[in-house]
């Protein structure tokens, strides 16, 4: 099932006092379902922080997320997860190194109380291209691309709705980063995923995304389709400078 996403109003301050920092003084964009949303920007813009709010990793922020209509403040944790999840940068720093795939696959099967645990953890590796002996596997017997895979099947294993990309492909290699991408592609294709996927790189945005956000300093400066790219149709002068370089 697709989901829409409504992004209201979404604002954060960390730190108190004279050292208060307002890192978000307000972000709002809608994303339609089955829609791949890009949210772009130089690094410090804030992009990560939207997502880390959208999940509530952080939950100290002020506004509204809502998906499908429902705040995600109104989500229980396990409503959350099996909602939305996100993707790392980093899939070295996000996989245990002592975990072995079928663990980190296995756990959230458990503590959600889902059956099939087997037949489930062996359709995620083969879903992102991976064997099913490669469940055996640990970290460091995988290269960074699959590395990323197994983490894509982490995230695809409670079968949420929307996934919330954090740079997936900046660690990886170029043929690696294209072959992510593609993977990436082909399961919102067949599953009609909703993707908001930061990234630094216009070139993913031109290649995944159906519109995107330019953010400046916190702030969404433009939203714009990917077509935006090519004939550069921006009109905010940091979005436009974006897109030329
Ligand atoms: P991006 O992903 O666009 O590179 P981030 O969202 O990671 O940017 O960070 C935006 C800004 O918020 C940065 O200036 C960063 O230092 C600041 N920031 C992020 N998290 C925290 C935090 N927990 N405490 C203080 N400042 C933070
Ligand atoms: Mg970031």
């Amino acid at each position: 099932m697709s989901v829409s996403v409504e992004v209201r109003d979404l604002s954060i301050t960390f730190g108190e006092g004279a050292t208060a920092v307002k890192v978000l003084p307000g972000v709002s964009f809608s994303v339609q379902p089955g829609e791949c949303f890009g949210l772009v920007g130089e690094s410090g813009s804030g992009k990560s922080t939207v997502l880390r709010c959208m999940s509530m990793l952080t939950d100290f922020w002020k506004g509204d997320v809502l998906i499908n209509g429902r705040s995600v403040r109104d989500m229980p944790l396990i409503e959350r997860c099996r909602t939305l999840q996100m993707v790392f940068q980093d899939p070295y720093g996000s996989l245990h190194p002592r975990q072995s795939v079928r663990t980190v696959l296995n756990e959230p099967l458990v503590i959600h109380k889902l059956g099939d645990r087997e037949e489930r953890m062996r359709r995620a590796i083969t879903d992102v291209g991976l064997p099913v002996s490669f469940l055996d596997r640990f970290p460091h017997q995988l290269s960074g691309g699959q590395r990323q895979r197994v983490a894509i099947a982490r995230a695809l294993i409670l079968e949420p709705s929307l996934l919330l990309l954090d740079e997936p492909t900046s660690a990886l290699d170029v043929s690696v980063q294209a072959e992510i991408l593609n993977l990436l592609q082909r399961l919102r294709e067949e599953r009609g995923f909703t993707y908001i996927m930061v990234t630094h790189d216009l070139a993913v945005v031109d290649h995944m995304c159906d519109r995107f956000a330019v953010m400046l300093r916190g702030e969404v400066t433009e939203i714009l389709p990917r077509d935006a790219i090519d004939k550069n149709r921006a009109t905010h002068p940091y979005a436009r400078q974006l897109i030329a370089a």
